[in-house]
């Protein structure tokens, strides 16, 4: 099976998790509602995708 012939030095280790950066995700803005949502996903404000209303949006109630 495949092993690692050698074990990294923690500073090679190290060195690669250092390249693990937390980053943003992105946005693409809904051409119905002009809100910023995931891309490829339907929007969550107005429940739309390609143009077309997919899920309905329930108003949360404040509380
Ligand atoms: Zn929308």
């Amino acid at each position: 099976m495949a092993n690692p012939k050698h074990r990294h030095s923690r500073a090679r280790r190290d060195k690669r998790r250092a390249n693990w950066k937390f980053e943003a995700p992105n946005l693409s803005i809904c051409p119905e509602c002009k809100e910023p949502k995931l891309p490829h996903r339907v929007c969550l404000s107005c429940g739309s995708y390609n143009g077309k209303k997919i899920i309905e949006i329930i108003e949360k109630a404040a509380v």
